[in-house]
């Protein structure tokens, strides 16, 4: 039997997510021949707008989807597929009375659309945002725990209602930034940090331990600064970040894995590991 094809499903929630946290895992995997296809919830209409950038509020989700495909082909993704909806900024759910915002939609229709994307795209991997979306943002936490949902109704036979062909993919990882990772972002980019604490949160990140897989990503480096740069309406976080330090923090990704769920033991150095 041949094997089989080696595709990857990244979820994310908004236009840069897919750089910013997953840049150098999408990169590295596109240039070693895995068909990578990134999903993103949102057109990003409700982010700030960076300094030096031409895009207006009417304006920023039509710039930010561009900034999207730019950024994935730089990546080497093989698709961007665009689940049409709208960005919640970081209002909490119960105060943002938007019904067309992501956070609002309901849930059957967000399973829905991604277990359908599960069925038509067929990947042995699924990677998506962590469950503490990162940032704390609602859409993050939300294309996390609707992704999981979608990754194990994709195989069910009895969920017929988004038609296409049951699919159960191998494996989901969250993409996660360990303690030691903060901790390098925060000593060159402590606004950046205290801006995150303003929001509420107040722990970032996951306990190093919790961690299942480190992912070598050094290699794509140059590619993952160059897709930075497409996303001229946000402003790369790492912008600040000194030319010596890139290897040292975006060096290596880090990702738990949730689906079979890790039990400890021997940390995996490659997604498609046992595939
Ligand atoms: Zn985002």
């Amino acid at each position: 039997m041949p094997p089989a094809p080696r595709r990857m499903l990244v979820t994310v929630a908004h236009p840069d997510d897919e750089t910013f946290g997953m840049g150098s895992t999408i990169a590295h995997y596109a240039a070693s021949g895995v068909e990578v296809h990134v999903a993103c919830a949102t057109r990003g209409e409700a982010g700030e707008i960076a300094p030096g950038s031409d895009a207006t509020v009417e304006t920023l989700g039509e710039v930010r989807e561009a900034e999207l495909r730019a950024a994935a082909e730089v990546l080497g993704a093989h698709r961007v597929h665009l689940l049409g909806f709208r960005d919640s900024g970081m209002i909490p759910a119960e105060q943002n009375g938007d019904p067309n915002v992501f956070i609002n939609a309901p849930e059957a229709d967000v399973i829905a659309a991604l277990t359908r994307l599960i069925r038509d795209v067929r990947p042995l991997v699924v990677v998506t945002m962590p469950p503490d979306g990162g940032t704390g943002h609602p859409d993050h936490i939300r294309i996390c725990q609707l992704t999981t949902k979608a990754f194990k109704l994709a195989a069910h036979p009895g969920y017929i209602e988004p038609g296409g062909i049951v699919h159960a993919p191998a494996k989901l990882y969250y993409k996660e930034y360990p303690q030691a990772f903060i901790e390098a972002v925060a000593t060159v980019r402590p606004e950046m940090m205290e801006h995150l604490r303003q929001s509420g949160i107040d722990k970032f990140g996951v306990d190093d331990d919790a961690i299942s897989a480190e992912i070598d990503v050094s290699d794509v480096l140059a590619t993952r600064m160059k897709a930075n740069a497409c996303h001229v309406s946000q402003g790369s976080p790492f912008d600040m970040l000194p030319p010596e330090m890139v290897p040292e923090v975006l060096g290596t990704d880090y990702f738990t894995r949730a689906i079979p769920s890790w039990n400890g033991g021997e940390k995996e150095r490659d997604l498609f590991a046992g595939l």
